[in-house]
Formats: structure tokens, C-alpha cells, sequence
């Protein structure tokens, strides 16, 4: 599993993958990513320290995916997380969340910034098309106004495209949408995997053709045409 990497282009900074006790919703009818998990906190410290000393501060930001949400990190990571931020001058350090932790973000943002360290928040918003969003991808966001979703504390979102039923113009509202709301956005297009949602090609090959071009130079918008496009996973 390759836990380290760096993004030079657009927003450069480094990425590390950790593990942590894993997804509590698990829930989204696209997602078998539940995996890269454990119980166990000493052997997650282990793995997340060699992660985390990679890292050489180079761009003073840092993004920290874990399969789930910054709350599922344990204590003595976040303390890790912090030190190495300390040690290494980083000044932004972006997290990703689930809806469900939205009331916890306030305090992590305080316990960072007490070290002079901004946290920018990710939610998995996938679409913005509320029905699609609960009733297809089961995704477990009660909330139905995409502004309301920014001010529950969210900077950033990601969306997922090459599903069935998307279409290249709903693919553009939603990263219109994405745009209008939030800082960043980041599109994930839909790859197989053991879910029950599975992805469907001529949406997939739709996003290319009519809505990537449109994009890919777009500043604010982060684009993975296949999940390990940031350098981590596997
Ligand atoms: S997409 Fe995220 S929140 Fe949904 S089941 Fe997967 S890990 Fe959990």
C-alpha cells in the first residue's frame, strides 16, 4: 500500500493515506473501501508514523485521507499529525469528513490551530442532487441546500461521476454547484469495484469527452480519473 506522495499540480502538497479504526457509516452503496482499517491502535500509530515521516514540509501543506473520516484517526495519530506539522512548518493541513462528524470539526480546528494550523474540511458530497445523492448512493446527508452543507464547516468536496443515470449536463451543475459552495472541488470518476453501485461506461466516457476538457486546467478543481491518481492507495 503506498501511504506517501506528493501533488504538483494545482494546490501542491503532499497526501498521506493513514489508517485508523475505520468508517463507522459505511453505508454508501458505491464504497468497499472499508478495509484499510483496525482496532488495533498501536499497530495504526506504526503504520501512520512511517506514513507521516515522509513528510518534509515542502509545500507547508498537508492532506490526510484515511478510508473515512478525521474522527477515526485515534488520539496519539492526531498527536503525530500535529507534531510533524510543528516540526516541518506546515500550515494547512486538510481532512476529510462524513456529515455525520460535522459537530466535531469546530474542536479539531481549535486544537490545530492552537499550533498556528488552518484545517480545510473535505465532504464526500458526491452529487448535489439530493434524491440521486440518498436514494441511489444511500450517502447519508440529511441536508438538501448545498450552502447549508458549506456552513455545517465544510471548505472542499468531493463528487463521483460515471454513474448510472449521470449525464454530462449533471456532471456540469454539480461542479458548477461544487464551485459556487466551496473552495475546491474533487471529482472521483466511478471505477469497479465490490460495491452494489457499480460504475456505467457511456457516463464515464461522457465525462471525458464533454466535461474534462472543460476542467482539467481549473485551478480549484482537483480531477482523478482513477482513484490512485493522488499517489496513494493501491
Ligand atoms: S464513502 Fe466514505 S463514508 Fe461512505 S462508506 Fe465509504 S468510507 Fe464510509
Amino acid at each position: 500500500m503506498q501511504r506517501y506522495s506528493t501533488i504538483t499540480e494545482k494546490n501542491p502538497r503532499e497526501i498521506v493515506l493513514l489508517r485508523g479504526r475505520g468508517c463507522r457509516y459505511r453505508r454508501c452503496a458505491f464504497c468497499d473501501y472499508h478495509e484499510d482499517a483496525s482496532c488495533d491502535e498501536a499497530a495504526n500509530l506504526a503504520i501512520n508514523t512511517e506514513a507521516l515521516e515522509n513528510v518534509t514540509g515542502q509545500y507547508g501543506t498537508l492532506e490526510i485521507v484515511n478510508s473515512g473520516s478525521f474522527c477515526e484517526l485515534e488520539e496519539s495519530t492526531m498527536k503525530t499529525i500535529i507534531g510533524v506539522c510543528v516540526a516541518k512548518g506546515i500550515r494547512i493541513v486538510h481532512f476529510e469528513c462524513h456529515w455525520l462528524y460535522r459537530r466535531h470539526i469546530p474542536a479539531l480546528r481549535e486544537a490545530f490551530a492552537r499550533f498556528g494550523i488552518a484545517v480545510k474540511m473535505k465532504i464526500g458530497v458526491e452529487t448535489f442532487d439530493h434524491q440521486y445523492r440518498e436514494q441511489t448512493m444511500l450517502k447519508g446527508i440529511n441536508e438538501t441546500d448545498p450552502a447549508k452543507i458549506a456552513d455545517a464547516g465544510f471548505n472542499e468536496c468531493c463528487l463521483l461521476f460515471g454513474l448510472p443515470g449521470q449525464t454530462a449536463e449533471s456532471m456540469r451543475t454539480d461542479i458548477e454547484t461544487g464551485l459556487r459552495h466551496f473552495e475546491r472541488v474533487c471529482v472521483n470518476i466511478m471505477i469497479e469495484n465490490s460495491a452494489p453501485l457499480q460504475p456505467c461506461d457511456e457516463v464515464r466516457q461522457a465525462f471525458v469527452r464533454d466535461i474534462y476538457p472543460e476542467y482539467k486546467e481549473n485551478q480549484r478543481v482537483d480531477i482523478l480519473l482513477h482513484n490512485t491518481d493522488f499517489g496513494v492507495g493501491k
